[in-house]
């Protein structure tokens, strides 16, 4: 495994790779960005990019842009030694871990998140979040020119962002969506869970067990919105709820469940810690 510091380095060695004997053409490349702490969620998006990808790329990048003023960026997990560990035992072919002055410049062209879908759920209690998180992709996207690039459905807001990104920029690279990886009891894998006591941990369960009795409410035929969210919510009660909410791939919010055309997200609150899930319905 190849570990590259700089996008001009980075740069260099995936077109002296395309030179390679052997090869006709271009080689395929599979990109996963992350922001490291790597868990089983992120092994699996690897995983996906070995199968499809001659070449697979890692970013492992805390990015400044996408923290709000007082939130966990110094704080947030740092495991660089495992890190690199896992990305050699999954098959990573290329690491890249760059530092924030190789990334950004001081007078920086923005790249904004749209309006209405990057304002609304997370990028309602977190406002600028979108910019950051679109703003590094996109440069992270044109250093690595990928064939496919990889992301978790676990953050849909995150994923649909992006996906309006690549299309309306009119960038040639493909968007892998990956399911949720979960714990055996059914919390969703995240870098953040290591921050939960004990008992936060236990009542983290309440998330998932709140997406599961949505699922059953429209197995039995229950699809009105608001009925699947306020028996959502009585479920997570007492815990500080971000939102609950129903919405179809567009992110629109919907009256009713449209099967093979819905998201039901929830953000909740526990202690310091906000987590996220949903399911693809
Ligand atoms: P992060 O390091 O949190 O920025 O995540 C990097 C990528 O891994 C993103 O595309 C996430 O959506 C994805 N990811 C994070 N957690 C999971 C999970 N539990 N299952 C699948 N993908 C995940």
């Amino acid at each position: 495994m190849k570990i590259i510091s700089t996008p001009i380095e980075l740069k260099e060695y995936l077109s002296n790779s395309n030179k390679t004997e052997g090869f006709q053409g271009n080689h395929s490349v599979g990109f996963v960005p992350t922001m490291g702490a790597l868990h089983e969620g992120h092994i699996t998006l690897i995983k996906e990019a070995r199968k499809d990808n001659e070449i697979v790329v890692i970013s492992i990048f805390v990015n400044p842009t996408q923290f709000l003023e007082g939130e966990d960026l110094d704080n947030y997990p740092r495991k660089d030694e495992a890190d690199k560990k896992i990305c050699e035992l999954s098959g990573v072919d290329i690491l890249f871990l760059p530092n924030a002055n190789s990334i950004y410049g001081n007078d920086e062209v923005s790249i904004l998140a749209p309006s209405v879908r990057g304002y609304v759920l997370e990028g309602f209690s977190r406002p600028g979040h979108f910019n950051g998180v679109l703003s590094v992709v996109m440069k992270l996207l044109n250093i690595v020119s990928p064939t496919r690039a990889y992301f978790g459905k676990k953050d849909a807001q995150q994923l649909n962002l992006i996906t309006l990104m690549v299309k309306q920029f009119f960038m040639s690279v493909e968007i892998i969506s990956i399911d949720t990886v979960r714990e055996s009891d059914g919390l969703a894998l995240s870098s953040r869970n290591i921050y939960l006591s004990k008992k936060e941990r236990e009542e983290a369960l309440k998330i998932s067990a709140s997406l599961q009795i949505a699922a059953k409410m429209i197995i039995k035929n229950i699809v009105d919105s608001h009925e699947i969210i306020n028996k959502m919510r009585e479920h997570l009660e007492p815990l500080e709820i971000f939102y609950v909410e129903i919405l179809n791939r567009d992110f629109e919010i919907i009256k009713e469940v449209e099967l093979e055309n819905t998201v039901i997200l929830v953000e909740v609150k526990l202690g310091e810690t906000r987590l996220l899930d949903n399911i693809w319905l």
